[in-house]
Parts: structure tokens; sequence; C-alpha cells
């Protein structure tokens, strides 16, 4: 008899198994059930528009289940866009805590220094984003935002310090950032020499190259000074507008000036490069060349600018009608100044001023002079 209850010991520890898996799975429902509870409680308080309890209840549930880090990001987000920041803060701070795999922890990382940027803590979003920016995944991104700081806080010398960084990217927008905010920095003024490094270390930028040009200009080295707005005319003809009328007071020999103007009036159809070389015919004594060089290009391209300059010359040459055409010309005038000289490429912002930082987007070098039948 003794030997049968021998016999019932494996069933016995088979029960005491299964009783304590049992358990054990009665304890996760439990803790399941507990946090399906706080969820819902969490929610109902969101719905009743008792967010800042919400945010409690929710927050709460993270130590618990650190598996539905999505729904919270996506949580935060929606409060970042509502203009919710100090809620979006709450949860990103508490995400950043947790001890995530490493992109996900990165990726938190940067949405927390979004929302710090976006609440005005420009000093705690700079840390975050300054570690970011040692990494592969989010070096471009954190470098974007930070440069977005640096233009909201005028800090422009800081910008310089992330070279090499920028260098490690293949992002264009953040080459020509970086050159711009280096030319920028009225408390520290560039020399040619700095210039001339930036021109060549950067260059997509046309920037360096502008000012360079007009510092030199400024100095009386003109032909250094030519060097720089041609190598401007050559990456971006349509600036000729800015770019001739210092140019021109480099006094380059008569044959390469015609030719440079000839090349940008016939092949890139500039109208203010056609109206110099309508000048410069007039000048070396052929008025007549000149007005019909004028003429040739209205045929071709509709224009109020060359238009107005065909007034002009008329004027010289049919002094007889003087006072008529300069009252049309009055008219074209006062309908010039009303239109628009520049749009930004990127958001469409239009301006009669030059801008190197587009106000609406906060670009640079996007606010570009414009052509056609206004165009210069
Ligand atoms: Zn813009």
């Amino acid at each position: 008899m003794l030997e049968l209850l021998f016999l019932l010991l494996p069933v016995a520890a088979a029960y005491g198994w299964f009783y304590g898996r049992n358990s054990l799975r009665q304890e996760e429902l439990k803790g399941k059930a507990n946090v399906a509870k706080n969820l819902s409680s969490g929610l109902n308080f969101l719905l009743t528009d008792q967010e800042d309890k919400a945010i409690e209840q929710l927050l709460q549930l993270l130590d618990i289940e650190a598996a539905t880090i999505d729904t919270y990001l996506a949580l935060a987000n929606l409060f970042r866009r509502r203009g919710d920041w100090d809620k979006a803060i709450r949860i990103h701070e508490k995400l950043h805590q947790l001890k995530l795999p490493k992109l996900q922890a990165q990726q938190i990382q940067l949405e927390l220094a979004n929302d710090y940027y976006s609440a005005g803590l420009y000093d705690r979003a700079e840390i975050l984003l300054t570690a970011l920016v040692g990494t592969d995944a989010f070096r471009e991104k954190a470098l974007k935002q930070l440069f977005s700081l640096f233009i909201a806080t005028h800090d422009w010398h800081k910008a310089a310090i992330f070279g090499p960084e920028v260098d490690k990217t293949d992002s264009k927008s953040l080459r020509i950032a970086i050159s711009n905010m280096r030319c920028q920095d009225e408390k520290r003024p560039l020399d040619a020499f700095s210039l001339r490094l930036l021109t060549q270390q950067y260059p997509q930028s046309i920037r360096p190259k502008m000012q360079l040009a007009q510092l030199l200009l400024q100095q009386q080295q003109l032909d250094d000074a030519a060097v720089a707005f041609k190598a401007v005319l050559a990456q971006k003809p349509q600036w000729s507008a800015e770019v001739l009328p210092g140019l021109i007071q480099c006094q380059l020999p008569a044959q390469e000036w015609y030719q440079l103007l000839s090349q940008l009036a016939h092949k890139q159809k500039n109208v203010t490069a056609t109206m110099y070389l309508a000048d410069w015919l007039v000048q070396t004594g052929s008025p007549a060349a000149g007005e019909q060089l004028l003429l040739e290009k209205l045929q071709q391209q509709p224009n109020i600018r060359l238009f107005q300059r065909v007034l002009q010359l008329r004027q010289i040459t049919e002094p007889e009608h003087r006072a008529a055409l300069h009252s049309v010309e009055q008219l074209v005038n006062a309908y010039l100044e009303t239109k628009i000289l520049f749009s930004c490429r990127n958001c469409g912002f239009k301006t009669r001023q030059t801008y190197w930082l587009c106000p609406s987007c906060q670009q640079w070098e996007t606010v570009e002079p414009l052509s056609g039948i206004d165009g210069r």
C-alpha cells in the first residue's frame, strides 16, 4: 500500500508544476488587466478634457509596460502639434529616462530636443542636440535643428564648431547654412583671407564670394574683386542685377566686359546684362546699335525694363519727342516700383529686398531674383 503512495509522487509533482504555472499566468493576467484598466481610465480622463490627470495616469503605466512606447510618442506628438509643449515634454522626458534600445533612445532624445526648442528652452535643446550630432543615425537631423536654434538665438559663431560634423553629411543645405552663418557674424567680421577660405571650403554657397568681391572692391583691389564677382556670375547668372553694378567699377578691359555682357545677354537671356550691353554700345558711339539690340531682345522676350530703356534712349535720339516719352517713362517707373524683385524658391515668399535668410521658411540663399516680364 505504501509503495502505491510512492507511485503517486510524480502525479503530485506534476500537479504542483501545473498549479504554479497557472498562478504565474494568473499574476500576468492580473497585471495586464491593471494595465488595461489604467490605460482605459487614462484615456477616459483624456476624453473628458482632464488632461493633467490623464497624463499622470498614462505616465504611471510606462513603468509597467514599455511595449506601448509608440502610443506615447504619438500622444506626445499630438500635444506638440496642439502647442501643448509642457505635456509633450513630460511624456518625452519620461520616455527618455527609460532603458531602451540605442536607436529608439536617440529618436526620443531628438523628439525631446524638438519640444525644448519649440518651448523656447534653447539651452536644454542645444545640449541634447549637440550629443546627437555625434551619432550616425541622427547627425543630419540634429545639425539642422541645431542650426535653426542658432538662427533663433543669433549665436552665429557657434555654427563654425560643427564644420567637421557637417563634412560627414551629404547635405548641401547644411554647407550653405554654415557658410552663411560664418558671414552673418557681425561681431567677428571676416577678412578677405577668411572669406577666400570659405569660398574654397563651401563652393556651393554664393554669399562668401559676393561678400569677398564687395570687400575687395572697397579696398580698391579691383582685379581680385572682379575675379570674385565673375565667380558669382558663373554660378548664378540670375544675380547679374546685383553683381554688374559692382563689376563695372572693377574696370575690366573693354573686350572682356563686352564678351561677358554678350554671353549673359545672349546665352543666359539676362535683362540687366542686355541693358548694360546696350549702354556700352551707346557709350562707344553706336546708339543705333544699342537701340537695335534692345528692340531685338524685346521681340524675343517681352520685358518692361527693356522697354523702359528704349524709352530712355529715344529721349536722347529724338529730342523733339522728349516730353511725351518722358511722361510715358514716368508711368513705367511707377509701375515697376510696385513690382516684387525676389522670390523664395523653397516657400514662395515674395519681396523687393535681398535676404540671405528667407524670413518665411528660414532657409539660406533660397530668396532669388525673379525673371519674366517684370524681371531683371
Ligand atoms: Zn522661403
